[in-house]
């Protein structure tokens, strides 16, 4: 996981957000009570208003926030792309077909019933996420003592005050340690260090990254560790990895060079 800066609202949340939040809770009251007279048109309109969320512009630009294009998206929490598949465009639109694997994540969960139902168009708790993730995040959600989640937002916190990533160049790997309980949890929950498909893809762009390092090491030529750069672009799958290599070799150099001088 990595701080990805957030992106502005989309224009079409920000027109109409406020009617979109009053029919929720103009009905919301109906809406969750099978009792009520009006309780089939209230839950009509609420789920009208509330699936706003996933309007084509809003996950377009929720993609582009956690991507170098808007095809080119992956997950808030895993960083996995969320594409298996070939990338297509409808044509005349920026929208991505079907394919596309990306879901669109509420950070403060959206069960209805829930306390954080009025969060459900708020622009800062929408995240784009892969389906593993978004299923083993379901509505768990616990608050430490102090009241605030023990979830992580990439967005608002940065995920090094969590996390450390250790490198390890004997064996080609990148262990994920945890340094907090949020940290534990998360890690726990999704299950970052161990889930087999996860795991394989990031191996394979570990694996280049270290490729990339190792060349730089041996020829010392820019563009090698320019192309390692490229990938710890936020906005790149697996870049919190690929920085940890970056970091690692540039000290590597670094120490080298300072016993080489002395
Ligand atoms: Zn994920």
């Amino acid at each position: 996981m990595i701080h990805v800066n957030r992106t502005a609202k989309p224009d079409i949340l920000s027109k109409n957000e406020v009617a979109w939040n009053k029919t929720l809770a103009d009905n919301r009251a109906e809406a969750i009570n099978e009792a009520a007279p009006n309780h089939q048109q209230a839950l009509r309109n609420y789920k009208n208003a509330q699936k706003h969320y996933s309007d084509p512009p809003i996950k377009d630009a929720l993609m582009l926030m956690f991507g170098v294009s808007v095809i080119e998206s992956k997950c808030a929490y895993c960083e996995t792309s969320v594409f298996s598949g070939e990338k297509r465009v409808n044509p005349g639109k920026l929208s991505v077909d079907s394919n596309d694997e990306a879901q669109i994540e509420h950070f403060y969960p959206e069960d209805p019933k829930g306390v954080y139902w009025d969060k459900v168009l708020d622009w800062n708790n929408l995240l784009i996420v892969c389906p593993p993730c978004n299923q083993k995040k379901s509505n768990h959600f616990p608050l430490d003592v102090q009241g605030q989640p023990l979830w992580i937002d990439p967005t608002s916190q940065d995920p090094l005050q969590h996390f450390v990533y250790k490198v390890l160049p004997n064996t080609w790997e990148v262990e994920i340690l945890c340094i907090s309980a949020q940290g534990k949890y998360v890690r726990r929950t999704l299950d970052l260090s161990n889930r087999s498909g996860l795991k394989k893809s990031r191996d394979q762009v570990i694996k280049r990254c270290f490729a990339l390092a190792r060349i730089y090491s041996l020829t010392k030529e820019a563009e090698w560790i320019d192309a390692l750069k490229d990938e710890c672009d936020p906005k790149k799958p697996f870049s919190a990895f690929a920085k940890a290599i970056y970091d690692w070799i540039q000290q590597a150099m670094m120490a080298n060079l300072s016993r080489s001088t002395q």
